[in-house]
């Protein structure tokens, strides 16, 4: 009864499940082996257990966010400090700060709280699903939904959706390094096993969350979800910082370091001013709300959100990142290495041209005479593609071809007639397959293959012609390599008949003495997008290169038509490549434009050359023997659409829609992620540079202290808050995809960043000070409001001005970053109502300016645009650094 199996769900110790028949699991779970659980036991057990994730893949509680948003020490000591500054003295002054800190805090919590929501959706979509049945139907299902008692398939590509016990295994393998260390796949069976404290690795009845299927398929039932698998037992021991990004790490580090300095500035600040003989309190409130608007303390959250947001709107192009570090490396990529197939094709294939019993012909053949039939028997049947209810072929599109080009009642016949009794699966490394099948008229077994010819052809011992056997042509290579050239993937069949079916470890040796029966080509168009892609690669300093496990001559004409490769550029071809030592690969990889019959292991090798080659490469795969290239690479890019679980699972970036151009667009997204954390960093710290600056050195030239500890705590809170964000949205630079990488150790600073930062602080803090000075010698009483304002103004013209390294605004238009001009003509407006509105000035301790008095400090404060226009306008005409 299932309700009985639920009764204790999480008292109950769990039973040593791989020492019990699998007939028996599935009974004390209360399931059903073939018919699975029912949808609604299944929703029941959902809410007793719990959903089937681990805690390190759980988002931060928003409570946690709030609390980290105002434990930060100073603002702490802030806040303690006007606590104190309210009992001893004025209290509305204390409360004023404190609620100008509160909204600081709402601030930064807002974003972090959008930036965690981007996050959560980017997990639910790079969610592994699971295959289970239910209520006797296959559904997919999120791996995060099944509970005890599922019935789940499995085969290879993917990733255990939880602990199983298996119940059905078909040549079942698993890599169980995540659980056991062991990178040897282990074979899994259904048997039960004697021995209760057996290890892990020999457990072969069961399947554990989190490990690789390699091959083979199988069936199981959940025994365990959650925290409560093996791998939720140690994933306390891995570490759920699954990365800061290097910037993260680097700004981290820098904000420590500029802190001290920060810290050291207030401390003379407030000597200074205690020894002017201001109030010793008030004056440790003004040193201590410097300290909390000048240290940057916010940046490696900006970093953070910045990153999230930005993979966020990458989905939108259907580039899936599935780490945010990632995001960061994107810029610097300098290699992109991508599958053929699929990727830079439409993976649409059509079958073109035949050849059978030693004639080519054009069209499909109608009767399937001598020769024929064989060929078209082996398309057919050595197929693992199916038809689903509508008739349409469904699976490897390779095989949808081959099935498209056959009439569909010849095929169900064929099914019928020949049905299939053991196979040897396809597998890119053989880059072959064969299928073995009962003849139940002749009562004979038949053996079909079909895969590459170089990995065929040398199978067969003759040819099948209308005269009968006859040795293989020469004609056959001359055939392959004539479709080939005309960009076709072609495929070679054979056969051979059994009197009888072989055993288990005879069907190994079945693939010899086979009969050539023919050659199909299949064409398979390049994507719209991808010449354009590729050129846009090019001007972007990347090289784009193909590796395939297709044949040279395919190979190469796909790639000179889409622009990979030109006529002269180098083709190395897998066996070629397996020959070389690696230093020498080393020395020639980076002219190497197609790799050509490659396996996929070999993709390894060609990341490491690279790498050691000095570049930084994206590489593409699809299978389970491409994920460990996609790890070692340093952007390793999976297929969403045939992808494996695997794969995805290794990889840093997910193609929603499999196609090369959304890796170059994803790059050109990253740049412009990156460019614009710079324009925030520099515009934030050339800001507070100019705050520090304006209250360090007035003191020094005898002037009294510019701003009250409010002033300077508003000037934070409208600077880095709106425009500060506004600048995340800015639209990518005209020309960001006509510059070379950028250099991965590059310091965020460089390229005239930190000369931006000190000079633009020098000059903010000049025309406050040069305000001061002038309102006091006009005998100006609000100074102190004229001061106020030009500083808050001056960061608008200031964020105004970088929101391009080197374009002018006018030519950028003002309205192209309409979210960053609303802020600015906002914080303008509200500084208006602090200085002017009668109930804000006594909180604010403003008063009202004249027009005359708001005018100057509206043009004093412009200096500050045209300053940075200037030094842009240098950087265009190369005066400054060399901008690459
Ligand atoms: P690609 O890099 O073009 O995707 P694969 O590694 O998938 O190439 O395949 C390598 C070779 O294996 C192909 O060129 C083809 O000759 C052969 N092949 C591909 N798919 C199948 C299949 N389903 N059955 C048999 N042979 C295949
Ligand atoms: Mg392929």
């Amino acid at each position: 009864m299932p309700s009985s199996a639920r009764e204790h769900p999480r008292r109950r110790v769990s039973p040593a499940w791989h020492t019990l028949a699998h007939g028996a699991v599935v009974e004390r779970l209360a399931s059903h082996s073939t018919r699975g659980l029912s949808g609604e036991e299944a929703l029941a057990r959902l809410v007793d257990h719990g959903r089937n994730v681990l805690e390190t893949q759980r988002g931060r509680h928003w409570s946690v966010m709030l609390a980290s948003q105002l434990t930060d020490f100073m603002i702490l000591v802030l806040l303690g400090a006007a606590v104190v500054a309210g009992i001893v003295g004025a209290l509305e002054d204390s409360i004023a700060i404190i609620v100008i800190v509160l909204l600081n805090a709402a601030i930064g919590f807002v974003q972090e709280l959008r930036a965690e929501r981007a996050m959560a959706a980017l997990r639910r979509m790079a969610a592994h699903t699971a295959r289970v049945v239910r209520d006797g139907q296959t559904l997919v299902v999120p791996a995060a939904d099944l509970v005890p008692g599922d019935i789940v398939l499995l085969e290879a590509g993917d990733v255990v959706p939880a602990d199983l016990r298996l119940i059905e295994t078909a040549r079942l393998q698993a890599q169980e390094a995540a659980l056991t260390g062991e990178s040897v796949p282990v074979e899994k069976g259904n048997a039960a096993l004697a021995e209760r404290d057996a290890p892990l690795g020999d457990r072969a009845g069961m399947a554990y969350k989190g490990t690789l299927i390699t091959h083979g398929r199988g069936r199981g039932v959940v025994v365990a979800t959650g925290t409560r698998t093996e791998l939720g037992h140690i994933a306390s021991l891995l570490s759920a910082d699954e990365g800061r990004t290097p910037l993260q790490r680097r700004l981290a580090h820098f904000g420590r370091r500029l802190a001290l300095a920060v810290l050291g500035v207030c401390v003379i600040l407030f000597v200074v001013g205690w020894l002017r003989g201001e109030p010793p309190l008030t004056m440790f409130l003004t040193a201590v709300s410097l300290a909390v608007a000048a240290i940057p303390e916010a940046l490696p959250a900006v970093v953070t959100i910045s990153l999230a947001l930005g993979a966020a709107r990458m989905v939108r192009q259907n580039a899936l990142m599935r780490r945010l570090p990632a995001v960061e490396t994107l810029g610097s990529v300098t290699y992109i290495c991508t599958d053929k197939t699929g990727t830079l094709t439409e993976n649409r294939m059509r079958v073109e041209s035949w050849y059978a019993a030693r004639e080519a012909r054009a069209a499909a053949p109608e009767d399937f005479g001598a020769g024929w039939r064989e060929l078209a028997l082996a398309m057919a049947l050595c197929n693992d593609a199916r038809f689903d209810q509508d008739g349409v072929p469904i699976g490897d599109p390779t095989e949808t071809a081959l099935l498209s080009a056959l009439p569909r009642d010849a095929i169900r016949n064929w099914h019928r007639r020949y049905p299939r009794i053991g196979e040897l699966p396809f597998d890119a490394g053989r880059a072959r397959m064969t299928t073995l099948h009962e003849d139940r008229e002749r009562g004979c077994v038949l053996v079909l293959c079909k895969g590459a010819p170089e990995s065929l052809l040398p199978l067969c011992r003759a040819e099948l012609t209308p005269e009968g056997e006859v040795a293989i042509d020469s004609a056959v290579d001359a055939q392959v390599e004539r479709l080939a050239t005309s960009g076709e993937r072609v495929l070679a069949f054979a056969f051979k008949e059994l009197s009888a079916a072989p055993s288990e470890p005879e069907i190994n040796a079945v693939e010899r003495d086979l009969v050539f029966t023919g050659l199909v080509g299949l064409l398979d168009p390049p994507r719209d997008a991808v010449t354009a892609a590729v050129s846009a690669c090019r001007a972007a300093g990347i090289t784009p290169v193909m590796i395939t496990g297709d044949h040279a001559a395919t190979a190469r004409a796909i790639a000179l038509k889409i622009g990979i490769a030109r006529a002269d550029d180098e083709l190395l071809q897998g066996r070629e490549l397996a020959a070389m030592p690696a230093e020498r690969l080393v020395n020639e990889v980076e002219r190497v434009r197609v790799y050509a019959r490659t396996t996929p292991e070999q993709k390894i090798r060609i990341v490491d050359a690279l790498q050691s080659a000095g570049e930084l490469v994206a590489m593409t795969g699809d299978g389970v023997n491409d994920a460990p290239a996609l790890k070692r690479a340093d952007i390793g890019v999976a297929m969403g659409k045939i992808g494996t679980e695997v794969a995805r699972e290794a990889a840093d970036l997910v193609l929603l829609d499999d196609n090369f151009a959304t890796i170059v667009a994803a790059v050109r997204e990253g740049r412009r992620i990156y460019d614009n954390i710079r324009k925030f960093v520099r515009f934030v710290m050339g800001g507070n540079s100019g705050e520090i600056w304006t209250l360090f050195l007035a003191p020094f030239l005898g002037l009294p202290i510019p701003l009250l500890p409010i002033h300077i705590l508003w000037v934070n809170l409208v600077t880095d808050g709106l425009p500060g964000l506004a600048l995340a949205v800015e639209p990518a630079e005209r020309h960001i995809m006509d510059r070379p990488p950028r250099a991965p150790n590059e310091s965020i600073f460089a390229r005239g960043l930190w000369q931006h930062i000190v000079w633009v602080g020098l000059l903010i803090g000049g025309v406050s000070i040069f305000t001061q000075a002038w309102a006091i010698r006009s005998g100006i009483e609000h100074w102190q409001s004229m001061v106020f304002t030009v500083l808050t103004l001056a960061q608008m013209a200031q964020v105004l001005a970088v929101r391009s390294e080197r374009e002018s605004v006018f030519s950028l238009g003002l309205t192209s970053n309409w979210p960053l001009l609303l802020a600015v003509l906002s914080t303008f407006g509200l500084q208006l109502a602090v200085v002017y509105s009668p109930w804000l000035q006594p909180i604010f301790k403003t008063e009202a300016l004249t027009l005359r008095e708001l005018g100057f400090c509206v043009a004093v404060a412009s200096v500050v645009f045209f300053a940075v226009e200037g030094e842009k306008l240098m950087a265009r005409r190369g005066w400054l650094y060399r901008h690459e």
